[in-house]
Parts: C-alpha cells; sequence; structure tokens
C-alpha cells in the first residue's frame, strides 16, 4: 500500500490561499433578498446582491410563480429538446424577444449557460474569438469549450481589437469578437458602437453579454445594445434573469436565424434540463413589470447616483464605475477583508472582492444598491463605510463629508 498521501495537495493549496487572504468564507442567507436582510443572525442592510430592481422579494413575481406551481408541478422532468419546452416557455422568449427588439430569444438556465451555449455552435476548430482581457469567467469557458483559438485585446480598446484582428484573422475561417456589456467588478460600459464597427469592418460576428445592463442601462431597461441604439447589429446578445430580473435564467437574443440555429446546437439546451415552471413564470411577471414601468430603474439610477456621489465625498476611490455597480477601491486583499468584516459588524453587508475575481493589488469592497433602498438606507450605509474607513486608515479622518451630504 501507498504511504503517499494523494490529497495533500488539497491542504497545502488551501494552507497557500489562507495565508494569502484570498480564501472565500461564505456567508447565510437567513431571509429573502432585499434592501435589509438575515445574515449570519444579523439585520444588515444589504449591499450585496445584484438584485438591481428589488424584483427577488416583489409581490407580483411570488404570485405568478405560485400560481404557475398550481398549474405546471414544480419539476420541467425533461431538456428543451424532448420534453422540456412549455407554452411559458414560448410565451417568455416571445416576450423577451419583443422586450429587446430583437427577432427571436433561447431561454436557457442561466447566463452562465448561456454563454456555454451560445459561443460553440458558432465558432470551432480553425476559427478565431477576440475576447475583451476582463471578460467574464462564463464568456471565457465558453469561448473555451468552443475550441477556436482566443485573443485577448486590451480592456475596452477598440483600436487594439482591430490591430488584433488584422493580425490574425486571415489565419482562421472566420473570427467572432465578445465582450462583456458592463464590467461586473469595475461597472464600466464596452465601448459597443465602437467595437461593433471594427468587427463589422473586417467581417467579424459579434456577441455582448449584458447580464450587468438588462435592466439597469437603455431606455427602461433593455440593455446595452438599446443604449447605443446598435438595434439588428448585434449578432448575438446575452442576458441573465438572474440579475436585474430578480429571477434565475439565461436569455440568448438576436436574429431568428441564429437562435433557431444555436437552439438546435447548443449542449444546455440538449443535454440540461429547462427551467422551472416557477422561475419560468416569475421571469414572465419581471418582464411585465418592466414593460408598465421605468420607475424602478430611475430609483436605481437615483439610488446609485447618491451612493457614488456620497463616497466620493467621503473621499473612496470609486474606480472607473459608469453604472449602479460601485466598487470601492482598496488595493490589499486582506484590507478588503478586514473591512468588510467592520462593515458587518456595524451593519452593513458589502462584501470584499480580490484575486482570481480582480487581479492581484486591486482589491475593492463592491457595493450594489438596488431600487429597495430607501434615501436613508443609503445614509445610513454612508455612515457605516465613514466610521469604517476612518478606523482603517483608508480615508483621512476629516472630512467634510457629512456638511457635503446635508447640503
Ligand atoms: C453574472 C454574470 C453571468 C452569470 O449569470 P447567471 O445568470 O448568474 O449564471 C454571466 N455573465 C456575466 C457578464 C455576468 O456578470
Amino acid at each position: 500500500m501507498s504511504t503517499h498521501d494523494k490529497h495533500n495537495f488539497i491542504r497545502e493549496d488551501i494552507d497557500h490561499l489562507k495565508s494569502e487572504n484570498l480564501l472565500i468564507s461564505i456567508r447565510t442567507m437567513e431571509s429573502a433578498a432585499d434592501g435589509w436582510m438575515m445574515v449570519d443572525g444579523s439585520r444588515v442592510l444589504n449591499f450585496c446582491t445584484n438584485n438591481y430592481l428589488g424584483l427577488a422579494n416583489h409581490p407580483r413575481l411570488l404570485q405568478t410563480a405560485k400560481q404557475a406551481i398550481e398549474i405546471w408541478g414544480v419539476g420541467p422532468a425533461a431538456v428543451r429538446t424532448i420534453a422540456g419546452t412549455t407554452a411559458l416557455h414560448l410565451e417568455l422568449e416571445r416576450r423577451l424577444a419583443a422586450f429587446k427588439g430583437v427577432e427571436d430569444a433561447l431561454f436557457v438556465q442561466s447566463g452562465f449557460c448561456a454563454n456555454q451555449a451560445a459561443i460553440a455552435p458558432l465558432v470551432g476548430k480553425g476559427d478565431v474569438i477576440f475576447s475583451d482581457r476582463l471578460n467574464h469567467a462564463s464568456i471565457i469557458d465558453g469561448c473555451r469549450l468552443a475550441r477556436a483559438k482566443i485573443i485577448v485585446y486590451e480592456h475596452n480598446d477598440p483600436s487594439d481589437a482591430d490591430a488584433k484582428i488584422s493580425e490574425h484573422l486571415p489565419q482562421y475561417r472566420r473570427g467572432l469578437l465578445v465582450s462583456d456589456g458592463v464590467f461586473s467588478m469595475d461597472g464600466d460600459i464596452a465601448p459597443l458602437d465602437e467595437l461593433y464597427e471594427v468587427a463589422e469592418r473586417h467581417g467579424v460576428l459579434t456577441m455582448v453579454d449584458d447580464a450587468h445592463g438588462e435592466g439597469v442601462l437603455g431606455h427602461g431597461g433593455r440593455g446595452i445594445v438599446d443604449h447605443f441604439g446598435l438595434h439588428g447589429k448585434i449578432d448575438v446578445e446575452i442576458g441573465t434573469l438572474s440579475k436585474a430580473f430578480g429571477v434565475i435564467g439565461g436569455v440568448i437574443a438576436g436574429k431568428k436565424l441564429i437562435i433557431d440555429y444555436i437552439r438546435q446546437k447548443a449542449r444546455p439546451v440538449l443535454f440540461s434540463s429547462a427551467t422551472t415552471p416557477a422561475d419560468t413564470a416569475a421571469c414572465l411577471a419581471a418582464v411585465d413589470l418592466l414593460e408598465e414601468s421605468e420607475i424602478l430603474v430611475e430609483k436605481l439610477w437615483e439610488n446609485a447616483r447618491y451612493l457614488q456621489q456620497g463616497m466620493q465625498s467621503l473621499g473612496f476611490d470609486t474606480g472607473n464605475s459608469q453604472t449602479p455597480i460601485l466598487p470601492i477601491m482598496l488595493g490589499d486583499a486582506g484590507i478588503a477583508k478586514q473591512f468588510s468584516r467592520s462593515l458587518f459588524e456595524n451593519g452593513v453587508f458589502a462584501m470584499g472582492i480580490g484575486f482570481p475575481t480582480v487581479p492581484q493589488g486591486l482589491a475593492r469592497i463592491r457595493v450594489m444598491n438596488t431600487a429597495a433602498h430607501t434615501r436613508e438606507d443609503l445614509d445610513f450605509g454612508l455612515d457605516v463605510f465613514a466610521k469604517v474607513g476612518k478606523e482603517l486608515d483608508v480615508i483621512p479622518y476629516w472630512t467634510f463629508d457629512n456638511l457635503n451630504r446635508m447640503s
């Protein structure tokens, strides 16, 4: 019998992660996702969820989900291509396509799945993908599954994308340019209009993952394509129904020819069961709400601007955000961890984010407000950030923050 400990590599790696302050500790939610939540036994102001519009616990969505269970049961019982496609799924796809102003939409289990589903049918061996340096992990994995050559261009840099396409495209059969719409850790927006022009000039397919733009950017939350007025131009729009829409699920939207093709080929559609009736129906209710009114989207942006200004006047570095995603840049992963812990002790739940989610040395607290937060909630949050920021020497002890905010 071998005396070699075949699990030792795991202990060594965990010790290494601990020593680098990179071990993730996972908190337990003890109430529904909302502006305030019970977390690990404490009632805290929630700045952690992607529940942008406060729909995750919205009465209309809850009621629709309950009704769907009564009619359709709880499980899909099959993959979409065998017996898992219900009238609910088709209705949601029709409604999502109409909401986004595209010919067709395919609803899948998650945004993560959407990227696994959409890329491989379009490019494969012998093709090339041009991918933004900071693209989301699910895009990167989707690209790897496609087995095309991956060429990374510099973040949000259309001229570098142009140069990389000129250099590499001739060696391959066809190309695909793919970018996040809103970058989830920095909150900056891809220059999709310029990227589209570059790709179009070279005859390269285009795909944008609008997970953090859907329900946030554009007219009434119609997303980044609407924000730039690029309707009918981007080949594939990926979205998620797990963030602003408050439920779960992913969407692949675009021209009927392309979406129908992905429907035939996508492995998450062929080999993983469909979304549940309750989820699918709740997504339909979310689309209803977004089409009825823009109030929640407006509230989200009003809150986001207030919080960003407040943090800046306290002296925090809020990075390059152009959206409600608000990074509080701290640099050191240990400080970010300590900061998050102190916030929590003072009643604010905001996560420290470090490597590998963001590059080494760019650790931060990511603050996510929602339309479910009131002005008083935000003021409470700002006061706690001021207190912790001063205690940890991140911001100067003396600022005119309160003065600025009250004026
Ligand atoms: C969150 C996110 C996803 C994953 O979406 P889920 O629906 O949670 O699986 C995909 N892409 C981007 C850019 C994201 O930010």
